[in-house]
């Protein structure tokens, strides 16, 4: 396929993608961003962040054995300039340059409304079997964001996202890039778990995913990483597959993006969990750019 060819069918399918959320192209920046630039800042770190950073600087991100189910190598260093852009969805519209995030002084004010939002929402047929609402997450001003596809049933149980087997492996992977849970901002494409864990089905990604594109506005990580292929597709706006993503940063909104396996994935395909790591680390690489 031409290069040409290959850019068209991404641009179809983004503007399929557009019209499918019947959204308006009204892109806002969230309150305590302004605030930021206009102070000459470019972030807004909380003092968890903070502390991070300071730990950054005499101790790298490092694998212990043992940890991320079989990593058993020592990183003693991130590589340096490891992240690459990519061609593809970052050239045009992407799904969130059409969100607009409720006004508020800051994020996790933002988030609140985002939830209040949400409320005990019926906006689709995931609401039938659903427990809980799993909204999200974490620290709301956190510089890496995970998104995946939608709650299990551990985690419509509990209300919160990957707390399960594959949430396990989640976390393990988190601290293995040298962070704790509570750093960073965990959220689903659905809010309300599909029954027998199926993939969630278009309208229902489409109906709901807006709820995400406004959590992933008010927080602005740095770096968004994608979980499997619908968390892609979605967070993308492409029909691409996560084999060909992976990898490779995509930009939304001046926010990288990196596509990789959901470790629901890797407990069932062990192998691919280098692959995981290799990405990890070129996130790890990106956010200590942007220190
Ligand atoms: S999945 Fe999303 S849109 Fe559907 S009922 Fe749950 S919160 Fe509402």
């Amino acid at each position: 396929m031409t290069e040409g060819r290959s850019e068209r069918e991404a641009l179809r399918a983004r503007l399929e993608w557009l019209r499918l959320l019947g959204v308006e192209d009204l892109p806002v920046r969230p309150p305590h961003r302004i605030a930021a630039a206009q102070a000459g800042s470019s972030q807004v770190r909380s003092p968890a962040e903070t502390e991070s950073a300071a730990m950054g600087k005499d101790r790298r991100p490092v694998v212990q054995a043992g940890l991320f189910g079989g990593f058993d190598e020592v990183e003693s260093a991130v590589p340096p300039g490891a992240g690459r852009r990519a061609r593809g969805p970052e050239r045009g519209a992407s799904p969130l340059a059409a969100v607009r995030v409720p006004e508020a002084p800051d994020a996790a004010t933002a988030l609140r409304f985002i939830r209040e939002d949400i409320g005990d929402c019926t906006r689709c047929g995931l609401c039938r079997n659903r427990t809980n609402v799993v909204f999200g997450v974490g620290n709301p001003i956190a510089r890496l964001m995970f998104v995946g596809e939608g709650p299990g049933a551990d985690e419509d149980l509990k209300g919160e996202p990957f707390v399960g087997r594959a949430g396990q492996l989640l976390t393990k992977i988190i601290e293995s890039m040298g962070m704790e849970r509570e750093d960073v901002y965990i959220a689903n494409v659905v809010k309300c778990r599909p029954p027998e864990n199926r993939t969630p089905l278009p309208d229902e990604i489409a109906t709901c995913s807006p709820f995400l594109f406004q959590q992933i506005l008010a927080i602005r990580p740095r770096v968004v990483v994608c979980l499997g292929t619908p968390a892609t597709q979605t967070v993308l706006g492409t029909r691409d597959t996560i084999t060909r993503l992976r990898g490779t940063f995509h930009e939304i909104n001046g926010i990288r993006v990196m596509p990789t396996f959901h470790p629901a994935y890797l407990l069932r395909n062990p192998a691919a969990k280098r692959d995981v790591w290799d990405d990890m680390k070129k996130v790890m690489a990106e956010l200590k750019k942007a220190e």
